[in-house]
């Protein structure tokens, strides 16, 4: 047990927790129940999702919900919840909402003792690096990513040898190590301007932006910079193509269609818009389209549904396996037991948090960064694992 948790629970007297530990007080998820005080205190909260969740399930999440928002008091603890959590999570127990960048930046503000990452791995290992003194958890120690383990520490090296003086811009869906051999983070919602601020300030012509190869390409397709790549996909996103887009518009005429740009290129050009998580949220919340389809993972368009009445959703649904690893009786065991501790050696977070804190101390965009759609494809250099 490390020395935070430690001091959460009795080890000092700073912060001791009730009910912690073997000897918990509290119940084990299966003895939750749905009373009427549960009943009472949790239908406001269902309210936010009334129109993704039946009301016939709601006697199951309830409990659960009800159980995790008191023991965030007093274990006093922020959820941090990705836009891919299911809506009964994102909604109901999430204190911080939004895309990688909104959590990074809110991680780094939060006053909370302990951070629980309803996300996956390197989203709790960046809200580790931000936050060194919290105690983070992540509720699945499986819940990884297809982008994050395709690229090492090594591999950037290699990189660098290939490509001296040219600096590495690094997608924040990557491991600790990976970050820490990186000049700079980004994320899908400012991908470009990071991109183009690298090539400034090392003056260079080319900039290597890993692991995602997709991403690459559509960033390069804004750019007149030269792009060097690696040959990491979003498993979710790379799935869609541009024959679904094609076979979408057939099957709902006058749909809008909005690509995240972790899609592959030719996905992006055929859309009508694309950009990050953010961008594609606040899309739709400021158009209010009468049909839509979003070509991303199956609980964001969820989460913007619940908060679009509006508009009618048609849902290709691509789910992320890891990030339903995270679940509401895993959230209420990982702050029920403190369990899942994230940690990361002090000299990786060291050199992992320059590289986020550049990307966090660029003058911040007054909205999310757009991805022109229907450009043509541009060549880029794609390297991988030998
Ligand atoms: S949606 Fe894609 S990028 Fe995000 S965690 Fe899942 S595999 Fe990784």
């Amino acid at each position: 047990m490390s020395r935070i948790v430690d001091a959460l629970t009795g080890g000092s007297d700073k912060c001791v927790i009730p009910g912690h530990g073997a000897d918990s007080a509290l119940p084990e998820g299966r003895d939750l129940a749905f009373t009427p005080e549960v009943e009472r205190e949790t239908a406001p909260l269902y309210e936010r999702v009334r129109d993704i969740v039946p009301a016939v399930e709601w006697p199951l999440f309830a409990p659960f919900v009800y159980a995790i928002n008191r023991l965030k008091r007093e274990r006093d603890a922020v959820i941090l919840a990705h836009n891919y959590m299911t809506p009964e999570i994102f909604a109901c127990v999430g204190d911080i909402r939004g895309d990688s960048l909104q959590l990074a930046r809110e991680a780094a503000r939060t006053e909370a003792r302990v951070i629980v990452q309803a996300g996956v791995h390197f989203m709790a290992e960046t809200a580790k690096i931000l936050c060194p003194d919290k105690l983070v958890l992540i509720p699945d120690e499986r819940a990884g990513c297809s982008l994050a383990s395709s690229i090492t520490g090594r591999d950037v090296r290699l990189m660098r040898e290939a490509h001296p003086g040219v600096p590495v811009v690094t997608y924040v869906n990557s491991s600790a190590d990976v970050k820490a051999e990186s000049d700079v983070c980004c994320t899908s919602s400012n991908a470009v301007q990071v991109t183009e601020w690298a090539a400034a300030e090392w003056g260079a012509d080319r900039v290597i932006v890993i692991p995602d190869e997709y991403l690459a390409r559509n960033v390069a397709a804004q750019t007149p910079l030269r792009i060097i790549t690696w040959r990491g996909r979003c498993e979710v996103h790379e799935r869609f193509t541009a024959d679904d887009v094609a076979g979408l518009r057939q099957a709902y005429p006058g749909a809008v269609v909005l690509a995240h740009p972790e899609c592959p290129p030719e996905v992006v050009a055929a859309s009508d818009y694309a950009g990050s998580t953010a961008a594609l949220a606040r899309w739709v919340g400021e158009r209010a389209p009468a049909r839509v389809v979003l070509l991303t993972e199956c609980s964001m368009s969820d989460n913007v549904a619940a908060e679009s009445p509006a508009s009618q959703f048609i849902r290709p649904c691509n789910l992320c396996p890891h990030m339903k690893r995270i679940t509401l009786e895993n959230l209420y065991d990982a702050l029920r037991l403190l369990r899942h501790e994230v940690v990361v050696p002090e000299d990786v977070a060291a050199r992992a948090r320059v590289a986020i804190d550049r990307m966090l101390s660029l003058p911040r965009a007054t909205r999310p960064a757009d991805f022109a759609t229907g450009r043509d494809p541009v060549d880029v250099t794609v390297m991988s694992a030998a």
